[in-house]
């Protein structure tokens, strides 16, 4: 069955055209769906009188909405379980800290304060999908024993032959086969293209807080829809049910290991919905007061975005430092005039001379700095 099928599920007790709410596709409340048409990121939330609202991927694009029918969205599918957002504010400030500390002349409007001003909660979403499976399987089940054996050797230290009992585990191997007969629920697979790129950036999630979604989830937040089909997620979704049969035949069999396991699947009653992943998006902006979007997980606080130096606060440091040598320079002149009267001051002069050609070579460095780091970021 496909997603069509379910959908054909669905639709049953409603005409195509009839407008359906959220409450009654099993969010258990009322939505307004948004598009953003620079990311073409869609997220749905409770609905908003603004009409204003920035997207918070991008943060570039502000979000139109969706006017037309939820149920004739091509994925629209009721959440099933939900992780929580549960990153506590000491935390997410450690994150913003240490972000920071890996650009150098970071823009000052990357701070904690700016950051948590603009957080925006969201849930990425996952497939979920339940399935009766029915199969013929054939294995072969590896069964552990031991073998006791007795080795020869020759000890230096007392000069003689000692015997040393060995034990060793061996696998013995016997084919099996059976029929399967089960029901599996909510094997996951990725319900947006981006989501390993996601995972890279924020790190997994722990599923200790795993919960039933209720309605109130949803209050403040913006909700991911998926963007990946159905028919791609359940190819992935396959192996999964494989490995879930497999380990189940093995324990069935009592196996110890199992390997070379074939079956013939038939899979019913498909059913799918959402697991919604906890992230937190927010923005700092770069020189060119340009929105550069970093992304949280929202357990553990692992931020991830682009990192941009900023060339106006090299450039300060770099004027400050030319400033300076400049400065030294003049005195190094004044010292210079003084040494007709007071010979010494000459060695003084010097010094403060070869100080200020130094401090002027080391004014180009924080811009070079800046221009070298920001060049490796782009070519990331
Ligand atoms: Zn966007």
């Amino acid at each position: 069955m496909t997603f069509e099928m379910a959908q054909e599920g669905q639709a049953k007790h409603h005409s195509p055209a009839e407008q359906l709410t959220g409450a009654e596709l099993g969010w258990g409340k009322p939505l307004q769906t948004w598009l953003c048409e620079q990311c073409d990121w869609r997220y749905i939330t409770l609905p908003q009188e603004t009409e204003k609202l920035r997207c918070p991927h991008c943060f570039t694009g502000a979000l139109s909405r969706y006017d037309g029918a939820l149920n004739e969205l091509v994925y629209f599918h009721a959440p099933e379980l939900v992780i929580p957002h549960s990153l506590p504010p000491e935390r997410l400030e450690e994150s913003i800290q240490q972000f920071a500390r890996g650009i150098p002349f970071a823009p000052l409007d990357l701070n904690p304060a700016q950051i948590r001003k603009r957080l925006r909660p969201v849930y990425l979403p996952v497939w979920l999908v339940d399935s009766r499976v029915k199969a013929n399987w054939k294995a072969e089940a590896g069964f552990y024993y031991q073998v006791v054996s007795h080795q020869d050797e020759y000890e230096q230290t007392c000069g003689e032959w000692v015997s040393r009992k060995m034990q060793e585990t061996r696998t013995r191997w016997e084919v099996r086969l059976g029929n399967l007969e089960r029901e599996y629920h909510n094997v996951p697979s990725p319900a947006l293209e981006e989501h390993q790129k996601i995972l890279q950036q924020v790190g997994e999630f722990d599923f200790s807080l795993i919960a039933d979604y209720q309605p109130e989830n949803l209050s403040g937040v913006f909700v991911r829809l998926p963007d990946r089909v159905p028919e791609d997620a359940w190819s992935e979704a396959v192996p999964i049910f494989e490995q879930n049969a497999a380990e189940e035949c093995r324990q069935a069999s009592g196996a110890d290991q199992f390997r070379q396991f074939n079956w013939q699947p038939q899979f019913q009653d498909r059913n799918w919905s959402l697991l919604l992943l906890p992230v937190y998006t927010s923005y700092y902006l770069d020189d060119q007061q340009i929105p550069q979007p970093v992304i949280i997980n929202g357990e553990n606080g692992r931020l991830s975005g682009k990192r941009a130096a900023s060339q106006q606060r090299a450039q300060k440091t770099s004027i400050m430092l030319f400033a300076l040598a400049v400065v030294l320079f003049l005195v190094s002149m004044s010292l210079g005039a003084a040494g007709v009267l007071f010979p010494p001051a000459f060695v003084l002069a010097v010094v403060v001379i070869v100080l200020a050609f130094l401090l002027s070579a080391g004014a180009v460095v924080p811009v070079v700095r800046v221009w070298w780091f920001n060049r490796s970021q782009q070519l990331k």
